[in-house]
């Protein structure tokens, strides 16, 4: 019987993710004794492969696209980040045996851009594209730094609506089009679409963004996005990719299992020089 305690990430399609490489060097950086493998599993099979994983020395999961909600319906308890984002990125096998939902994203998120890139978001006006389960997420964290409001624009205007009405108890948040947005000015535009991940940009004007301003698309890639080309193109001081938020949502899910916080900064350094 194995008895090396198992973690694994489980989404469909799952071959590129860079979470087995991450957390396998956590795990060396801070000499946890773990094996972290990326599985394919499609919605329909979730239930039963969560079952069998906790079954065979699992410890903890990390869930992607397309299962994020569907491991916050599985979870037996939820943090309270997991009930406001409606979404778990990751679980955690409790000692009673219960399944404990939580959701790192938001917080890697804002760890990548106020530590590892010195952003500051107090008073900032914040423009997220996008009202999907990422945008669900990071909604709460980036509150709590207290920008002046947050503006989410989506194609699917209803659904920026909805997440409007369901954080507005939070502070200032408004939800519109992207025809809405037109003639506004931000300090900080994240894209939360994915649109990046078929090299395809949202509807956006050149004045949106403020001088001094900064872009940072989520999605992740080897060269720069089609948003992070946009950023450089309207002079942005940082545009960034999701690369730093992978990383810091990882550590803060490894540090919900083991008690341990891996150091991130060399790690997203690795990463970064392997881009080609
Ligand atoms: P969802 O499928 O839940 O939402 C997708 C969103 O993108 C919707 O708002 C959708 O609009 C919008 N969209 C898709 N295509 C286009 C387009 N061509 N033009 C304009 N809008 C578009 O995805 P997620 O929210 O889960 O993920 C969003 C992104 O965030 C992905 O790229 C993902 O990789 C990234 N991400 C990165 C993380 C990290 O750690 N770096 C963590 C989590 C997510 P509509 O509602 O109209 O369909």
């Amino acid at each position: 019987m194995n008895t090396t305690d198992q973690y694994a990430v489980f989404g469909h399609p799952i071959n590129h993710s860079k979470s087995p490489r991450i957390h396998t060097l956590f795990a060396e950086q801070t000499q946890q004794r773990l094996n972290y493998t990326a599985q394919d599993v499609p919605a329909e099979s979730f239930t039963s492969a969560v079952a069998d994983f906790f079954k065979h020395s699992g410890k903890g999961l990390n869930c992607t696209v397309p299962l994020k909600e569907l491991a916050w319906q599985r979870a037996d308890i939820l943090s309270e980040r997991a009930k406001l984002s409606k979404a778990v990125n990751t679980l955690v096998l409790q000692k009673d045996g219960s399944l404990l939902g939580d959701n790192t994203d938001g917080i890697g998120l804002v760890a990548d851009l106020t530590i590892n890139h010195k952003l500051s978001l107090l008073k900032k006006r914040i423009l997220i594209l996008g009202a999907g389960g990422a945008s669900r997420g990071i909604i709460a964290p980036l509150m709590e730094q207290s920008p002046t409001h947050i503006v989410i624009a989506n194609r699917t205007v209803e659904k920026a609506v909805n997440l409007r009405q369901e954080f507005s108890h939070l502070g200032n948040i408004a939800g519109c089009s992207y025809q809405d947005i037109r003639d506004n000015e931000f300090d900080l535009i994240l894209n939360a679409t994915s649109a990046s991940l078929t090299g395809e940009l949202p509807p956006l004007t050149s004045t949106l963004l403020a001088k001094q301003g900064s872009c940072y698309d989520l999605a992740y890639s080897n060269k720069p996005t089609a948003f992070v080309k946009w950023g450089l193109e309207h002079k942005a001081v940082n545009s960034l990719d999701g690369l730093g938020m992978l990383v810091e949502q990882a550590a803060e899910a490894f540090f919900i299992w083991r008690g341990v916080r891996p150091e991130t900064k060399d790690i997203i350094g690795l990463l970064n020089s392997e881009r080609n």
